[in-house]
């Protein structure tokens, strides 16, 4: 009996035994192209020398030192780094060890941005429905995914969501995608209004939603219409691109392709590629020092907070990804879209095929036309995730128990070391997966 508490309960997974390129090897020797990177994680891939070998070469030297006593080189350098590929205006980086946790220093860092500027009545947060932005309690309540924040309801501080800027299900007949995108951003403005524009602290949202919904890119001047309402009321922006971030769709950052800046900007995911756990949260000069200038240091904090050791992983890694590797991912993204479309376009299970550079989601409706979800009693996503697991492929799929308001979902994430014959590889498993799934439940 393994003690290890499992991730899902009614089947232990096989033990995994080694990584190699893009595959995962299990115990038996079965081998599992990683085409989500568990979610979005392994962007290098798995077995990258040259990050085992920074990881190796930090363990030498100093693994560990508490930063409340010392920085490290590997920090120092991750931050300037990230800095100088980051959108204008974000100077400054809190290393932490994961997503949740630089959700929750970004939610705090807005309050107690308010508090220092002498504005302490604002206090209240603006998210998005079907959005996810972690597991802890603050990130938990900031998400907009019903299933995962039911039975946890009573715990969570109060916040308003909004709706998610989903093109595929939330634009009018006959409305043209620009002005459909200016509709869903105007409902910020509605409801920092109905708030009250000095109560409101921050608004947060997931560039290309991820986790939730299936790789969901927003439309055209969206992210400009919300920078400017932000702007309009006072209130700091968010993105969490934990899992959009870091090359993922084409650019280091995914805000560079809504040629907006925001105040704050969370990481992680792939910072750390699994070599390591690392997330990060960046912040404007505005903020930074009206906290260096007030009460000289931010409220917050944890044990591994700039660990040396994971921060010269994700040296390594944004090393390798800002030297040409990111490049690449706009082009493999779309040869992997190409290949969807061929494979799925004409499907009738297949509603939708969407995303950004190598973060593509593809949704599952019981009717294209009226595009009705799939029964969710049918669980088709989990039906999909095994029968892609015992194909030898792994992905992420999701949905459809989630609210109802968006069919299921598979997304893909694969490694930008892919090739073309990797990808072909992902859409046969993917394809005998959806055929198996489809045959069973006779649809
Ligand atoms: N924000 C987003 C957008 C995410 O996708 C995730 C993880 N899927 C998180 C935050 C939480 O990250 P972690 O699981 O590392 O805590």
């Amino acid at each position: 009996m393994s003690h290890v508490f499992p991730r899902n309960s009614n089947k232990l997974p096989p033990v995994g035994k080694v990584g190699a390129g893009v595959h995962l090897f299990d115990a038996d020797g079965k081998a599992y192209f990683d085409g989500s990177g568990g979610a979005a994680v392994s962007c290098l891939g798995h077995g990258d020398q040259d990050v085992i070998d920074a990881i190796k070469s930090q363990l030498d030297s100093m693994a560990f030192a508490h930063t409340g006593f010392l920085s490290s080189d590997p920090a120092e350098a991750l931050a300037d780094l990230l800095v100088l590929h980051a959108p204008e205006g974000l100077e400054h980086v809190y290393f932490v060890s994961g997503g949740s946790e630089a959700v929750e220093a970004a939610l705090k860092l807005a309050r107690q941005y308010f508090v220092e500027i002498g504005q302490p009545q604002r206090s209240k947060i603006i998210a998005r429905r079907q959005s996810y932005h972690g597991n802890t309690l603050g990130a938990l309540a900031v998400g907009g995914n019903e299933w995962r924040r039911a039975q946890f309801a009573p715990l969570l501080i109060d916040v308003s969501h909004i709706s998610p800027c989903y093109e595929y299900r939330e634009k009018h007949d006959g409305e043209t995608t620009f002005d459909f995108g200016q509709r869903m951003a105007n409902e910020l403005e509605d409801e920092i209004l109905r708030l009250g524009a000095d109560q409101v602290m921050a608004f947060i949202a997931e560039p290309v939603v991820g986790a939730t919904m299936g790789a969901v890119p927003s439309v055209e001047g969206y992210f400009k219409r919300i920078r400017e309402i932000c702007d309009k009321y006072g209130v700091l922006l968010i993105l969490d691109e934990v899992m959009c971030g870091m090359g993922r769709t084409g650019t280091l950052f995914a805000a560079d392709q809504e040629d907006i800046s925001p105040d704050i900007c969370t990481i992680a995911k792939g910072l750390g590629a699994g070599y390591q756990p690392i997330g990060a949260m960046l912040c404007s000069g505005k903020i930074y020092h009206a906290i260096k200038d007030g009460s000289g240091f931010f409220q917050h904090g944890h044990t591994y907070v700039g660990h040396p050791t994971a921060c010269a992983a994700g040296l390594a890694v944004v090393q390798k990804l800002t030297g040409g590797l990111v490049d690449q991912v706009a082009s493999k993204g779309q040869q992997l879209t190409d290949m969807l479309n061929d494979a799925f376009g004409q499907n009738p299970l297949v509603g939708d095929i969407r995303g950004r550079g190598l973060f593509i989601g593809m949704e599952f409706v019981a009717d294209r036309d009226t595009k009705a979800v799939l029964d969710p009693s049918h669980k088709f996503n989990a039906r999909l995730k095994a029968a892609a697991f015992d194909a030898g492929l792994i992905c992420y799929p999701m949905g459809g128990t989630i609210d109802g308001k968006h069919g299921d979902h598979v997304l893909l994430a694969p490694p930008f070391i892919s090739e073309p014959h990797h990808f072909e590889e992902v859409v046969d498993k993917l394809g005998a997966a959806v055929a198996k799934v489809s045959a069973d439940l006779g649809l």
